[in-house]
């Protein structure tokens, strides 16, 4: 069996390319947000795969502050009326945070299916009686 490829670049090309994180050919999402439910070259499940709010966290992150910080220079600058900033730094900070969100989750995919992350899952083993010593016999 072939090893998955599990370099930093292997992850960032798929995910530049919302490709398959196991195969790099198949499509990873089914519209713009919504991962497929296999990939439909290697037919890798993609159920494991929970990024949770995280693209939007590091969109925020990374994307939110030149846009805030872009509103705020607007206004200390201009002062405009609020429309202005209605037309300029709304579609500014959608712009800037929408678009890569495609890209950050196609990348914590790939990342999760790498280095094989999954939600902890706890199991309670059935316990079994301790054996007994065995007495021996009486005569
Ligand atoms: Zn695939």
């Amino acid at each position: 069996m072939e090893q998955p490829n599990t370099s930093p670049t292997w992850i960032l090309s798929v995910a530049a390319r919302s490709a398959c994180p196991r195969c790099g050919k198949g499509k990873l999402f089914d519209g713009f947000l919504t991962l497929a439910r296999q990939c439909d070259v290697c037919g890798l499940d993609y159920s494991f795969a929970d990024p949770a709010d995280g693209p939007a966290f590091f969109s925020m992150m990374f994307m939110a502050i030149p846009a805030t910080a872009f509103g705020i220079w607007l206004e200390l600058t201009y002062e405009p009326p609020l429309w202005v900033h209605a037309v300029t730094t709304l579609p500014v900070m959608l712009l800037l945070c929408v678009p890569p969100l495609r890209f950050l989750k196609g990348a914590l995919v790939a990342s999760q299916y790498v280095n094989k992350a999954e939600e902890a899952r706890f199991t309670i083993e059935p316990r079994t009686p301790p054996e007994t010593p065995k007495r021996p016999s009486p005569p």
